[in-house]
């Protein structure tokens, strides 16, 4: 069975109720194949999901940009999974980068995060991808294994996990992996999902590149057998995204 291509935009903490607006009825307006061809995700700032929710066409989805690990409760400024169960919000973004290197998510906080939220149901986008200390010392693969595996000793059914390879050298600096380098990295991690998890699941599992994906570069990127789609940061906001959409064909 093909993977469907799989196109996530990642809106981080950007945007004011109009921008939102705006970016929601260029999307709308899109011609794009459809949703037998490609899966498209928003991840707007949490204060904005229903609003974009309620406003996106049908065959888009939205997803939050991050689930607490465990119910709900006393956990200021966080929102739960059930939360999200509650909204209809089908998919979380876990595991970014940007959360591992700033608020010091571990490997095994993030592969708990991924549980817990697949356990209530919700799709994940679990982000993986090393430094660029990490890669000049070509612990690459080490890297991302070690990341894939904390996920994998706590989630036994992956159906509903899609695998973001995202180096953090190429998020939001313009520097994008060449396809050689993304699909080397994508290949050795359904080599170790095959090797680890089961073949089956190597087989099914879409693994998307993020880092400076554009619409200029996507479709060379797409054009790799291991890359499966997208998590897109910057160009998300801007109506290039459809064109990154469009490399699904
Ligand atoms: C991201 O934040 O997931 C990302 C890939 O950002 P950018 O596309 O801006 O590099």
């Amino acid at each position: 069975m093909g993977r469907k291509f799989f196109v996530g935009g990642n809106w981080k903490c950007n945007g004011t109720t109009e921008e939102v607006k705006k970016i929601v009825g260029t999307l709308n307006e899109a011609k794009v194949p459809g949703e037998d061809v490609v899966e498209v995700v928003v991840s707007p700032p949490y204060v904005f999901l229903p609003f974009v929710k309620s406003l996106l066409r049908s065959d888009f989805h939205v997803a939050a940009q991050n689930s607490w690990v465990r119910k709900g409760g006393a956990y200021t400024g966080e929102i739960s999974a059930e939360m999200l169960v509650n909204l209809d919000i089908p998919y979380v973004i876990l595991g970014h980068s940007e959360r591992r290197q700033l608020l010091n998510e571990s490997n095994e906080f993030v592969g708990d995060k991924v549980a817990y939220a697949l356990s209530l149901g919700r799709k994940v986008i679990a982000c993986i991808g090393e430094t660029l200390e990490q890669r000049e010392a070509g612990t690459t693969l080490d890297v991302v294994s070690e990341q894939t595996k904390a996920i994998a000793d706590k989630v036994s059914n992956w159906d509903n996990v899609v695998l973001a390879y995202e180096p953090v050298w190429a998020i939001g600096t313009g520097k994008v992996a060449t396809p050689a380098q993304a699909q080397e990295v994508h290949a050795a991690l359904r080599k170790w999902v095959h090797d680890n998890v089961g073949a089956e699941v190597a087989a099914s599992l879409r693994i998307i590149y993020g880092g400076s994906v554009n619409g200029g570069n996507s479709k060379e990127l797409a054009s790799q057998p291991d890359i499966d789609g997208f998590l897109v940061g910057g160009a998300s906001l801007k109506p290039e995204f459809i064109d990154i959409i469009n490399s699904a064909t």
